[in-house]
């Protein structure tokens, strides 16, 4: 059995995506070839943003966003505690300070009132200026943008969307990298949109915004073409052959959210009665990039991982330590204004179980089996 089985779906679309790879390779325009601009089109009117600009993966996307708007030294960025190494990673690369916070213990996603405390911490202290906040979609559920969008408003702070893990979720109707002041994503393979290597894109509804991001992509470029370089760029582009690839999953992607959602659902049914399970909030729709449950203690989380291995069954901890514990974030801890209980508590109990569209309800019911005598006294 497969954690997130890549194979399984390549068989799905084979004979499409061989061609797509095929066609692309003897057109042999593999870099900026016609695919890319009509994927970034096709993202566009899936997610409701007026931009999508393409880039060569979700880090990228979330760096060259933040050196568009400007984010450096003596900026503070709230960003929440319990998420992939990343959503950190791009403030410090900036020059700024990554401010860590609180999230919630039923949706794992950035809490509002922890959110609200450390803005508010920062500004009295008065060494940072709170400048953006990047709300993750954790596990493919989207953040509370509501509560999120209030607080920015009340104090000027910037909203990043880092939608890496939640493409094709929702919130009211409104699709992931549709929230925010701009979003970013992952096309990474393991993500609930992947494709077969890096890839990444960033959304704004801004013109300015997307004509600064698509000259950083590439070197900066000008109106003269990347060898008219009016600023100092990166060179972060989506390739030709990855779109096209995207092309082929984008044409199964719906149903594939279905189906994980369908997957999700017969988790929770046979496991709800022995095991806290994901909790999906009223109007939100998630694309299920992890089923995460959460175990009594770190003990038992730790028995149970051991059980399903030698049963055949693969699991994962997402994630095994709060963004503050990274040692690549040691010269930050001091500038910490909230502490994270719920995240501390998260990275002892979580375990997150195989999940894929094509999962089989006969391993399904054997995973939810397992569970259940993994966890007998
Ligand atoms: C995967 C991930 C990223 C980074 O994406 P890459 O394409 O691997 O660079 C950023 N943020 C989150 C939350 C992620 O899960």
């Amino acid at each position: 059995m497969e954690f997130r089985d890549l194979k399984k779906q390549y068989s799905v679309v084979k004979s499409q995506m061989d061609a797509a790879l095929a066609n692309a390779v003897t057109e042999a325009r593999f870099i900026s070839g016609p695919q890319v601009r009509s994927l970034e089109e096709r993202m566009e009117k899936y997610t409701g943003r007026k931009h999508c600009i393409s880039c060569a993966n979700g880090t990228d996307a979330l760096v060259i966003m933040l050196k568009a708007w400007g984010i450096g030294s003596g900026d503070a960025v709230f960003v929440p505690d319990f998420t992939f190494f990343a959503t950190g990673e791009c403030v410090s690369m900036m020059g700024a300070t990554p401010i860590f916070v609180d999230v919630c213990k039923d949706t794992f996603n950035i809490d509002v009132n922890s959110l609200k405390e450390a803005v508010t911490a920062v500004k009295k202290q008065g060494k940072l200026s709170p400048k953006a906040v990047i709300p993750v979609d954790l596990f493919g559920l989207p953040a509370d943008y509501d509560g999120i969008m209030e607080i920015a408003k009340e104090h000027g702070l910037r909203v990043l969307e880092d939608a890496a893990q939640g493409f094709g979720g929702m919130m009211n109707d409104k699709k992931a990298c549709g929230f925010g002041n701009a979003a970013t994503t992952s096309f990474f393979p393991a993500k609930p949109l992947g494709c077969y290597g890096d890839g990444g894109a960033i959304f704004t509804d801004s013109d300015d915004e997307a004509a600064l991001l698509r000259s950083l992509c590439v070197h900066g470029k000008g109106a003269g073409g990347k060898y008219d370089n009016v600023r100092i760029g990166y060179n972060s582009r989506l390739d030709t052959l990855q779109a096209a690839i995207l092309h082929v999953k984008m044409d199964v992607f719906d149903a594939e959210v279905k189906a994980v959602n369908n997957v999700a659902s017969e988790y929770t049914r046979l496991l709800k009665d022995v095991v806290k399970t994901p909790i999906i909030p009223a109007g939100y729709y998630s694309s299920w990039a992890q089923y995460t449950i959460c175990l009594d203690s770190e003990e038992q989380r730790d028995s149970l991982s051991e059980y399903l291995k030698e049963k055949g069954i693969p699991t994962m901890v997402y994630y095994m330590k709060t963004m503050r514990e990274q040692a690549a974030f040691d010269n930050v801890r001091d500038m910490q204004v909230v502490s994270s209980p719920v995240a501390e508590k998260l990275c002892r109990t979580v375990l997150s179980l195989p999940m894929h569209p094509y999962l089989e309800e006969s391993e399904i019911k054997a995973i939810a089996n397992a569970v259940k005598e993994g966890l007998l006294p």
